[in-house]
């Protein structure tokens, strides 16, 4: 139960937020430049690979049926790969065939060189071959007109190389989001400016940069706005006229948090504000329609945890969603984990725990967990080498070393 009936759920928080992403609108790139972009459309093979018959191995090309235990055969030419026999293989004959070169007409299999004894110009196999052995047979990998990939496949190595075999040189792919990152606060400064008394720097520009350039997303940082609502207002109308605007800070109770307040008064739908979590319980979720165009905008928590929690938990899946990645999909794999050492639940709210995750040396399987030192949501010290984030549901009683719990894993264990 949530005792706070004006917070939500982090997994209610999220669905409000998924419910208004939507694929953006594609584009076409060069097969070069598309490299981790999302398809836009189904694609169909417009030819057949492989091409032709070829063979798979370097050896000699046969007509299976010639073949006689011992008996030895002329070899009658050499085919290597890129130059393909101008005749068929003549009757009793055979011809040298490297890999990747065509299968010549009237050859049926290929002997690898392993099992042939060649001596002057005569060749016996010590194995008689299959009929089709070691021969690539066109068409087999894919056909004319068979689907290759649907929309929402990832462009990754694999996909690249088959559409570069198909001949597509240019792709439909979903438009990359583009997101403005507003960092708020009289006391921020930029990272090159040393900081006087009372001023930090301002970490969280390059930290969301760095999740929403990890994410696929296009990331540019404004300058900093400070806590009035004048300068708010009009550093937010610019931000508004990207995809997406990631603004930190200015979002709690504080006398001079205005940014929740600015975005309704430049005509910003309010979703939700707060959410039962720990780190990261003010969030703010707006969204803002111009010109045809929606803008999905986060105010997200000033302190540097809450910002990277509330990032990953909301923003990620969002910005995957614009992307074209399939709305199932997560972005991060979700993993059962066991404690390794006892945690003390929060009594209200989630708590997604920095942790490290490392299998276990007994059974490769086993995942444990070690909450990271320094979980205060101002410390920056814990986002260095966690690779994972652990849901400590809401709780009274201390969870002992092996309980186990879902973790969402961010990077390799
Ligand atoms: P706020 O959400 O504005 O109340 O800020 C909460 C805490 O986060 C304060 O200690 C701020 O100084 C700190 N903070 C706010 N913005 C940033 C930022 N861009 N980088 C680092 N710390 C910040
Ligand atoms: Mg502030």
């Amino acid at each position: 139960m949530n005792p706070d009936r004006s917070m939500l759920t982090w997994q209610h928080a999220r669905e409000l937020i998924l419910g208004c992403a939507t694929p953006l609108g594609s584009e076409v790139v060069e097969l070069s430049a598309s490299a981790f972009r999302v398809l836009a459309s189904d694609l169909a093979a417009t030819r057949q690979l492989p091409p032709w018959d070829n063979s798979a191995m370097d050896g000699y090309a046969v007509r299976v049926a010639d073949l006689h235990a011992n008996e030895p055969l002329p070899v009658v030419g050499t085919i290597a790969a890129g130059h393909p026999a101008n005749e068929p293989l003549p009757p009793r004959a055979t011809m040298r065939i490297m890999t990747g070169a065509p299968m010549p007409a009237g050859a049926d299999a290929v002997v690898m060189r392993e099992d042939a004894d060649e001596q002057q110009g005569q060749v016996v196999f010590r194995k008689l071959p299959r009929l089709g052995q070691h021969v690539r047979h066109a068409g087999e990998d894919v056909r004319v007109g068979s689907s290759v990939l649907s929309a929402g496949s990832v462009l990754g190595p694999g996909e690249l190389g088959l559409l570069a075999a198909l001949g597509r040189l240019i792709v439909p792919v979903h438009r990359r989001p583009q997101v403005a990152i507003v960092s708020t606060g009289d006391e921020l400064v930029t990272a090159d400016e040393p900081p006087q008394h009372g001023q930090i720097v301002n970490s969280n520009a390059h930290c969301l940069l760095a999740l929403v350039e990890r994410s696929g997303a296009k990331g540019r940082i404004l300058p900093i706005a400070r806590d009035r609502p004048e300068e708010l207002k009009r550093c937010f109308a610019e931000a508004f006229a990207s995809d997406v605007v990631l603004s930190s800070g200015g979002v709690s109770v504080g006398d001079f948090d205005f940014v929740k307040q600015v975005f309704t008064e430049l005509g910003a739908k309010e979703h939700f504000f707060r959410v039962a979590m720990k780190p990261g319980k003010p969030l703010v979720f707006s969204t803002v329609e111009q010109r045809g165009q929606k803008t999905l905008v986060f105010g997200l928590p000033g302190n540097p945890a809450s910002s990277l929690v509330s990032f990953e938990l909301f923003v990620h899946p969002a910005l995957r969603r614009l992307l074209g990645y399939p709305a199932a999909q997560s972005p991060h794999p979700v993993a059962t984990v066991r404690l390794s050492e006892p945690i003390r639940p929060d009594r209200e709210r989630t708590h997604f725990t920095r942790a490290l995750c490392t299998r276990s040396a007994e059974s490769p399987f086993d995942l444990w967990a070690r909450p990271l030192a320094q979980q205060g949501s101002g410390m920056l010290r814990s986002l260095v080498g966690m690779n994972a984030l652990l849901e400590v549901p809401p709780g009274e009683a201390t969870l002992p070393v092996g309980s186990e719990l879902h973790a969402s894993l961010l990077g390799p264990v």
